[in-house]
């Protein structure tokens, strides 16, 4: 019988290979394609940089950096360029840059609120009154991420700024996620403070100095991180083949992989959730019902690089985001090589487009040919941009991003307290405590422990 056997070869099970690996003890790791690292992948095209999946980390966060810096990579973290960071939100057929002190949708400054032309007079005043907000008396219910904004600031908070930051960055619908599994800092604020402006303020006087980059990555590409992961666990057991299905023992669990039952104490799960009840339909049929319930959306990025000497314009800011509302092809676009360094050489323009998301996910099923002329032909029609890219290339995410819709919670606390009841086996990923890598990484980390203690 193994000790303990990963199913899943992305950063999750990566992970807790190697804190096992560093632990001394055997684990067998088993990822059904031939390439470790699940979404988590880089390619390399003249001279540029490209990140398939995701392309950076919250830097504020320390999980992936504390990692990172284990295994050896830390000279390669590089910060975003934050000096020259500014997003773009379409509104009324233009590209309006977002106002300077806005906190995702929590304004901290008046006066380029006062200025923008992304929202009306009606929701600048809603806003400004939100700072006289009181604590609720009491607790409020769970809310999706549209209620609980349009309660502080009103429907077009939702449409332009709640909407294309959820989608660009979850790939999903304010309307289904849940403001306290999504984003858990700001119901805390309205607890404590009533108003969210107020809370962010306060919370800024009160934390670490401003400063340092938000996001973090790193300079050959993240898939750098799996690679060296893959090193620093390569003692340990590695099948390249889709685990079919599992069952019970008495004191442990039995995998099929290609045609053989293999035996273990400990199981750890590292798959998306729909996976993991795939898996688990027959041997816990309660625990597939409830992983099947954790939604996925489905995204596609299209990198698209230019020279320079054919655009028309130099790009400016980071990149912008389209609002469902003005939305055709593009939820987001990335200007790579302005939000960091080393990513595109000297003369190169490298464009990174995010497409799909909730609801749209049959953007998926195009052919390549259609997705890039749907990508430039919505290039044209929001940037102006006519020009023939040097190079393109399209990856393909489906059911890839968790999303937390309202009752995450205590959907997970569920799934935890039937996992409990059979010891050895684990669940990790992005369906659970966080969908970025370094709530990835934590989960996995803190997984690992356990199996330790
Ligand atoms: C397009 C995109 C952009 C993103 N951008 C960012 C970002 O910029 N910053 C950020 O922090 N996060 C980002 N994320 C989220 C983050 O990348 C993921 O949440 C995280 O990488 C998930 O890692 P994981 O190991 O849990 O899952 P995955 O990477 O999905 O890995 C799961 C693995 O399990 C394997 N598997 C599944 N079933 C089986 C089976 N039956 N047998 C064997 N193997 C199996 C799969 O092949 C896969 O390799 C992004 C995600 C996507 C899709």
């Amino acid at each position: 019988m193994r000790d303990v056997i990963i199913i899943g070869g992305g950063i999750s099970g990566l992970t807790a290979a190697y804190a096992l690996a560093k632990a001394g003890r055997a684990a067998t790791l088993i990822e059904r394609e031939a390439t470790l690292g699940g979404v988590m992948q880089t390619r390399h095209l003249d001279g540029c940089v490209i990140e398939s999946g995701p392309d950076s980390f919250l830097a504020a966060k320390p999980a992936a950096t504390e990692l990172i810096k284990e295994v050896g990579l830390g000279a390669d973290l590089i910060d975003s360029n934050d000096h020259q960071r500014v997003t773009f939100i379409r509104r009324h057929g233009r590209m309006v840059p977002m106002p300077d002190g806005l906190m995702m949708m929590v304004p901290t400054k008046i006066w380029p609120m006062v200025t923008t032309p992304l929202l009306s007079w009606g929701t600048k005043i809603k806003m400004g009154l939100e700072y006289f907000r009181k604590p609720p008396m009491v607790d409020l219910p769970e809310r999706s991420v549209a209620d609980f904004i349009r309660d502080h600031y009103g429907q077009e908070a939702v449409d332009y700024l709640a909407e294309p930051l959820l989608s660009g960055v979850y790939g999903g619908d304010p309307a289904d996620l849940s403001m306290s599994s999504t984003l858990t800092r700001f119901v805390d604020l309205e607890r404590k403070y009533g108003s969210l402006t107020k809370g962010t303020l306060a919370s800024r006087k009160q934390g670490p100095a401003a400063g340092g980059s938000l996001f973090r990555t790193l300079k050959g590409g993240l898939h750098d991180l799996v690679k060296a992961l893959d090193v620093r666990s390569a003692g340990n057991e590695r099948i390249h083949r889709p685990v079919d299905q599992l069952r019970f023992l008495p004191d442990g669990f039995e995998v099929l992989v290609g045609g053989d039952w293999l035996a273990t104490r400990n199981l750890i799960l590292a798959t998306p959730a729909w996976a993991a009840a795939d898996l688990l339909a027959t041997a816990a049929p309660e625990l597939r019902d409830l992983l099947s319930q954790v939604d996925y959306s489905s995204s596609m990025t299209v990198a698209l690089g230019y020279r320079n000497a054919d655009l028309a314009q130099p790009l400016t800011g980071f990149g912008f985001l389209v609002p469902a509302k003005e939305r055709e092809s593009l939820v987001a676009c990335t200007y790579v090589g302005r939000k960091f360094p080393h990513r595109a050489p000297e003369g190169t323009s490298l464009l990174r487009c995010f497409l799909g998301g909730a609801g749209r996910a049959s953007v998926l099923q195009q052919s390549d040919d259609d997705v890039l002329a749907a990508t430039r032909a919505d290039l044209q029609r929001l940037l102006g941009l006519t020009a023939t890219p040097a190079f393109s290339t399209i990856s393909r995410w489906p059911r890839s991003m968790a999303q937390y819709t309202v009752g995450h919670a205590a959907r997970i606390r569920q799934v935890e307290e039937r996992a409990r009841l059979h010891p050895g086996l684990h669940l990790i990923g992005n369906a659970y405590r966080g969908i970025g890598i370094p709530d990835c990484i934590q989960l996995a980390r803190d997984t690992v422990k356990a199996i330790l203690k």
